[in-house]
């Protein structure tokens, strides 16, 4: 190994890993076959029973966030020598709506589990509960790890975020435990994305009788849409998609009423800031007289650019290597959580977690055999964050 010795990950800890595989995929079908939609917070409760019951009998400390709405936060923490934590994160909410276990269950065949969530990230959270058990087990850490466990990254973690920063403060990087691809890389990049709600009021008139007097809501809707697809910037990773429109009340009415929601992504923190200027000039260029149009943001993910991630990456992917995996970074435009750590300026790595594909469908599988090994490489890492220099709180 040609790494720094005082480095070296405890094969302690890779060995004690490498004897639960069996352990983790019952943890993984018992967390799997809870329904945790991200509206349900009794759900999203019950898991974060599980996982705070696993770590509390091994003597870890986990601290409770009560919630009135969502989900709980749980916050698991070991001690460490020096400033500067690492921190751990991972989801716990799904797509899938309350009832989908009754009808599909955890099931198994041969490598492959399935299941609502089994990749998208209850295999990830398993991996976080199993990398805390075995640092737990050493006699002392270089510095601490601490763990978030969130119950609404699915809809924009518009609970979970304050607590992700807040965990995030002083951290010396920040480790995610989304699905690894089915290629088996981590992901290093993501997208930044912003959901936006746009309406147009117009006046109401009849379209017979008095069309004149009237303002069609719809046509200045119409207008607009027009524009704001017009700032979809491919070479640049820049996307504007408005998804859905509704409007107007009858055939012969002109449209009182009419609103888009619309969906943007985004590489840099720049380009989303000049992305919102364009789309609040668009929104107040007058299109027809009588009419008014307002956007307003219902959820927001901040980019992970890819200079947050390169440092934790090349050690990541020096220990995937010492464990006999070879792994690249990839960059996607989906989001998560990792972009908020990352504009905090905490170098953030993605898709820790064990591989998996087909997220967000009834199909989605995780690739058991990976649990124990992207635990490994992810404990290795941990152990090996010595020299990342740590942010000012
Ligand atoms: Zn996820």
């Amino acid at each position: 190994m040609t790494h720094d010795t005082h480095a070296t990950p405890s094969t302690f800890v890779l060995d004690w890993l490498a004897s639960q595989q069996r352990a983790m995929v019952d943890c993984l079908a018992e967390l799997v076959n809870i329904d945790s939609h991200s509206p349900d917070k009794a759900g999203n409760d019950t898991v974060a029973d599980r996982i705070e019951a696993w770590l509390s009998a091994e003597g870890i400390e986990v601290i409770r966030h009560a919630r009135p709405e969502a989900g709980d936060i749980l916050e698991a923490r070991l001690p460490g020598k020096s400033a500067g934590h690492t921190l751990l994160m991972g989801h716990r909410d799904t797509v899938f709506p309350t009832g989908t276990v009754a009808t599909r269950g955890y099931s198994e065949q041969d490598d492959i589990g399935y299941g609502p969530g089994v990749a998208d990230m209850k295999g990830g959270l398993v991996v976080n509960c199993f990398v805390l058990r075995a640092l737990n087990q050493l006699p002392e850490l270089p510095y601490p790890v601490h763990a978030l466990f969130t119950a609404d990254e699915e809809i924009g973690s518009p609970d979970g975020r304050a607590f992700i920063e807040q965990a995030a403060k002083g951290a010396r990087a920040a480790l995610n435990t989304e699905p690894g691809r089915v290629s088996g890389n981590v992901v290093t990049a993501r997208k930044g994305g912003t959901a936006f709600l746009i309406e147009v009021r117009g006046q109401a008139a009849h379209s017979g009788v008095s069309h004149a007097d009237g303002a069609s809501a719809i046509e200045t809707l119409a207008r607009k849409i027009v524009k704001l697809h017009a700032l979809t910037d491919y070479p640049a990773g820049i996307t504007t998609n408005v998804g859905t429109i509704t409007g107007g009340v009858a055939r012969n009415t002109v449209a009182p009423y009419a609103s888009a929601q619309l969906d943007t992504r985004f590489v840099t923190a720049e380009q989303r800031d000049q992305l919102y200027q364009a789309l609040e000039r668009i929104i107040a260029e007058p299109e027809l007289p009588g009419t008014t149009a307002t956007i307003k943001q219902t959820s927001e993910f901040y980019p992970l650019e890819a200079a947050m991630s390169s440092a934790l990456f090349s050690r990541y992917q020096h220990h995937a290597r010492q464990l006999g995996f070879d792994v690249e970074g990839e960059f996607t435009g989906g989001c998560s959580d990792a972009g908020w750590t990352a504009s905090l300026g905490v170098p953030t790595l993605c898709g820790l977690g064990p591989v998996g594909a087909l997220m967000h469908t009834d199909r989605e599988y995780c690739r058991l055999s990976t649990l124990v090994p992207r635990a490994q490489a992810l404990a290795a890492t941990v152990l090996d964050l010595h020299t990342l220099c740590v942010p000012p709180e």
